[in-house]
Order: C-alpha cells, then structure tokens, then sequence
C-alpha cells in the first residue's frame, strides 16, 4: 500500500520528510508553492541531498505536489489568466527538479463564459506550461462541480487531455470526495465507475487517489472532506477503493481535516483493516 497526507513544508524539506517517516506513511502531498499563491524558497543542495536519501533510504512511492486553489486557468480575466500560467509554468519545473513525479491542479472555474471556453483557456494555459522535456507528470484533478467548476465529468477531463500539445505529459488524479460529491456513486457501483472512467479517459492514464470521505450527501456537487469512515461514502466503500485490483498500486493520499498525530492513527487503522480483509 502506498499511502501519504497532505503535509506542510512550511518547516524545510527534511523536516517534512521525517514527519511523513514518522507517521508510518511511505509517500506525501506538498504544495507547490504557498497556497496563497506566494513563492516558496528552493531548497539548499544540503536540504535537497537530505531529503532525496531519505524518501530512497525508506522506498517511497511516487510524491505529490499540489498546485495553490487559488489560482484559476479557466478564467477568461487576464490578471487571474496570467497568474495562473504563471504558476503552471513555473511549478512544473520547480516541482521537476525536486524529482517530484506528478503535481496536480484543480482545472478551474469557468465563472461565467461555459464550460467549452473554460476548456479551451485551461488547454492554452498548459500548452505554454510544459515542454514536454520534463519527466514529471501534470495531473487534472477530478472535481465536485461545486459552482462553476470544470472537470466533475471525465469527458471534460478526457477533452483537456485530448487536446493538450503534450498530452503524454498528462495524467488524471481522481478525488474520491469530489467524484462522489460530482454524482458518480462509488458505494454501490464502483466497479461501473472505474469501468466509465476506463473507457471515457483510461485507467492508464489514472497516477494519484485522494482518499478522503464526503461530508456532503451523493450527488451534492459540494466540497467538503470528511474523516474516512465519518462521512457519506463510508468506511465499507473506501476500503473497497483502497484495495481494488485496479487501483491499489496507485498512491493514495488523504486529505482529511486532520493534524499529523491524527493522520498516523487514520494510516495505521487502514494499514490493520486491509491487513485484516
Ligand atoms: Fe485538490
Ligand atoms: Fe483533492
Ligand atoms: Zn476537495
């Protein structure tokens, strides 16, 4: 099982990585910058070569970075536009060269102008991001359609994919708060969803879970994460998540409103339960 949290690095690298060492996880999720958007100092060589023996030393899976919520490549105003390119572009790379293997963005709020226009700025935006030099992957996130979101259907995620100029260089991270909030039911079909996200976009192209329940009732295209096990889908139905044939390579991150201390207990109790099963 690969499974991680959400962590800060608000404390350096090394210090992150510990933490995530400590909390009996083997992968993480970092943002790729402030998520109020602001920059985050490179690490020192020191830092990077710590940090780089530790996730070696300790066999982790593939790490995540997280593009800030606030920026928004679908809007058609040119300060929200430019900032959000801005940031694709440049955490990409810095994410790139920390040896980061995916980072993931949510694709953004179309405000107004539709989902078809929402599309085709999201596409610009990525085109002038990556070179298709890098070796990270750019993942689109699988939203809840909460207001004007794009991409709580996979054909709008398929349609991103399909005509981006790299599209080898771009992968899918399926939330599972979002798709259930979106009205795709995995408790009671979720053998049926990953065979529509199979055909609509492909399994192969699926890099990252985020593993979190759903405050919020099937259906409600709301945002909201619960605890696993304290919320809408239930314990039953993630752990069937978590230990499906077809996903349970993939790395999985929680994204639980938890602080660490918290998180190592919600990893252990899923380490026993799938142990158990
Ligand atoms: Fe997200
Ligand atoms: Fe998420
Ligand atoms: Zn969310």
């Amino acid at each position: 099982m690969i499974i991680g949290t959400h962590m800060s690095i608000a404390g350096g690298l090394e210090k992150t990585a510990k933490a995530v060492v400590a909390m009996e996880a083997n992968t993480m999720q970092i943002f790729s910058r402030n998520p109020r958007g602001s920059n985050f100092k490179d690490p020192t060589d020191k830092e990077m070569a710590a940090f780089q023996e530790i996730r070696r030393k300790q066999g982790w899976g593939p790490l995540l970075a997280h593009a800030p919520y606030t920026m928004n490549p679908a809007s058609n105003q040119e300060k929200i536009y430019e900032f959000a390119c801005m940031v694709l572009k440049e955490d990409i790379a810095r994410m790139d060269r920390l040896e980061i293997e995916n980072m993931v963005f949510h694709p953004g709020s179309h405000t107004g102008i539709g989902v078809e226009e929402g599309i085709k700025n999201i596409v610009a935006a990525l085109n002038q991001a990556i070179t298709g030099e890098e070796r990270i992957m750019v993942l689109l996130e699988t939203m809840s359609g909460k207001g004007t979101e794009i991409g709580y259907e996979f054909e709008q995620l398929r349609e991103i994919r399909d005509r981006a100029a790299h599209p080898e260089r771009i992968g899918v991270c399926l939330d599972t708060c979002h798709i259930f909030s979106a009205g795709y039911d995995i408790v009671n079909d979720l053998d049926g969803v990953i065979y529509e996200f199979d055909r609509i976009i492909g399994l192969e192209h699926l890099k990252a879970i985020h593993f979190n329940d759903s405050c919020t009732p099937f259906g409600a295209k709301k945002d909201r994460h619960a605890t696993i096990g304290n919320g809408e889908i239930g314990m039953e139905a993630l752990l069937r998540v978590l230990t499906h044939p077809q996903l349970k390579a993939l790395p999985f991150y929680l994204e639980t409103p938890l602080e660490d201390s918290g998180h190592k207990e919600e990893i252990r109790m899923l380490k026993d339960k799938v142990g158990a099963a």
